[in-house]
């Protein structure tokens, strides 16, 4: 924890006389869980964690700090992967206690939540209703919608339902002048000039405090297959993804791939788990089709268009769920591959998207490429293939020393970010900019469009207390050079 100056004690003071001595907490203990970030990399320093309670106390904080010119950094789940909830001095805003699901309106199709509820139990409410919030994380029992909003998430489902910004009609949002946008609007329709909404989703808490929004509701899936294949290479697999959207347009719900060696870590460390073909392939597609008609024929259509890919070689085997439980079994391989890495030893990790059409090529020229920088290196490139989207991931080589190997993640950053920026992609596909990129975002993002985002924080947030050095460095607050990775 940093010691508070004067200054800092008397906010610390005034802070606790609003909200109550229960929710401005100032602990080392209690602060702990909030001063570092998911993976460890990160840990930064606060003066204070504060709970408000509803939108009047959040405003009420941003208010006050803005006076003292003390730094603000939102927090929901934490469970953010770019070190963008990190506190760098200034006081910690966790947002848990803003957790209400306002209304479900089953015409309209739309949730209003606050921005402390828990992803799963949106989805939970959602389902009571008869109804689908689609937004799929691996982190969905912890991470929180005002983070998902702030980082405009992703996950599995973002092929056929769209990524959090494409999830949200409205928003409600605390400014760092204290001021509140009520743009709690659920309109499919809005043409009253710029949309304001889409410059808060993904800005990190840069820009302003989500506090509630309103979000798109869809027809439950009532019909649901899951196969899994085995291909020779990522480019066969990419003209069965093509097959797929062109028979099955919305109802392909997923497309998510893995290489043989994801496979193998996920048998070596997860228990039960059980090769799902009897022969290994290079390249592996875990394909899921959907509807809400019951009686739709989506094993049928599978099998035609999969019967088709395997006559003409682009298939080398496959295998369908036949229950619930297999399906689930198939998924769990893909849901497995992340946190297996870890006991691999070190991870150079890349959450980069391309063209869709460009996926494999990607995906191959980016591992010849780093094979060729570092012997026995093994790459990991698996993810959400069709929203051209991969977690290029580099687990180190067997015995070498760990910090030695992490030691490298610049240069491996060039490597692969030099040739995601030659194919029109982008260094950041659904984890966001925070720390961990700040700095590269200067190399490969548009000098106008930076420009742009300079403009738009310097507008909304002058004194520069949102979440400093985040996404964008603009003037002092929050970490100038960055810290070093931790591990
Ligand atoms: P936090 O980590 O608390 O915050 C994230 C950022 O948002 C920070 O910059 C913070 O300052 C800001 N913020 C938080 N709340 C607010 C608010 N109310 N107003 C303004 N700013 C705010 N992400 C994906 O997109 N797809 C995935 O598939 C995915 N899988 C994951 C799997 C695991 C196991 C883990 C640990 C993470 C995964 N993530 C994934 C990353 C993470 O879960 C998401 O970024 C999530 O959306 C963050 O939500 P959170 O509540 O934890 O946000």
């Amino acid at each position: 924890m940093t010691a508070p100056s004067a200054a800092g004690t008397t906010l610390i003071e005034i802070l606790t006389a609003r909200l109550g001595p229960a929710y401005v907490l100032t602990a080392a203990d209690d602060l702990e869980g909030h001063v570092t970030e998911a993976r460890g990399l990160y840990r930064g320093e606060a003066m204070a964690v504060v709970r408000p309670k509803d939108r009047d106390e959040v405003a009420f904080v941003l208010r006050e700090c803005g006076k003292a010119g003390v730094p603000v950094v939102p927090q929901g789940g934490n469970t953010g992967l770019v070190g963008g909830g990190v506190p760098y001095g200034g006081v910690v805003m966790s947002l848990t206690r803003l957790d209400g699901i306002r209304e479900i309106d089953p015409v309209n199709a739309t949730v209003t939540v606050e921005a402390g509820a828990i992803l799963k139990a949106v989805q939970d409410a959602a389902s009571e209703a008869g109804y689908l919030f689609p937004l799929s994380l691996a982190s969905e029992g912890s991470c929180r919608i005002g983070g998902n909003l702030a980082t405009n998430a992703g996950g599995t489902a973002v092929l056929r339902y769209g990524n959090m910004r494409d999830l949200t009609l409205g928003l409600e949002v605390v400014l760092a002048d204290g001021r509140v946008w009520d743009g709690l609007k659920g309109l499919r329709k809005d043409n009253t000039g710029y949309d304001l909404k889409d410059l808060f989703i993904g800005s990190e808490g840069t820009l302003g405090i989500i506090t509630a929004a309103v979000l798109k509701l869809f027809p439950k899936p009532h019909a649901r297959v899951t196969a899994f294949i085995g291909c020779e290479a990522p480019y066969d697999a990419l003209k069965v993804f093509q097959r797929l959207r062109e028979s099955a347009g919305d109802q392909l719900t997923a497309f998510e791939y893995m290489p043989e060696f994801g496979i193998e870590i996920v048998l070596k460390h997860m228990p039960g788990s059980l090769r799902p073909l009897a022969e290994k392939h290079n390249s592996y597609a875990l394909i899921e089709l959907s509807s809400p008609q019951k009686d739709a024929d989506l094993q049928g259509q599978l099998e035609a268009v999969l019967g088709e890919c395997f006559e003409e070689g682009l298939v080398q085997d496959a295998v369908i769920g036949a229950s619930e439980a297999q399906s689930q079994a198939l998924w769990g391989l893909r849901e497995h591959l992340s946190e297996v890495q870890r006991m691999e030893g070190g991870s150079i990790k890349h959450d980069v998207a391309v063209p869709v059409s460009r996926v494999a090529e990607f995906i191959d020229v980016a591992t010849k490429a780093c094979e060729a920088e570092m012997e026995g290196v093994r790459v990991c490139a698996f993810g959400h293939f069709g929203d051209g989207n991969i977690h290029f991931n580099l687990s180190q080589p067997v015995g070498m020393d760990k910090s030695t190997y992490l030691a490298e993640w610049e240069r491996f950053n060039r490597i692969v970010h030099d040739i995601v920026h030659g194919m029109n992609g982008s260094i950041s596909a659904e984890h966001g900019i925070g720390l961990i990129k700040r700095d590269e975002l200067t190399l490969y993002k548009d000098a106008v469009a930076l420009d742009l985002m300079r403009s738009v924080k310097r507008a909304l947030d002058p004194q520069n207390i949102l979440n400093p050095g985040k996404v964008v460095a603009i003037g002092e607050g929050g970490p100038t050079a960055l810290p070093t990775k931790a591990g």
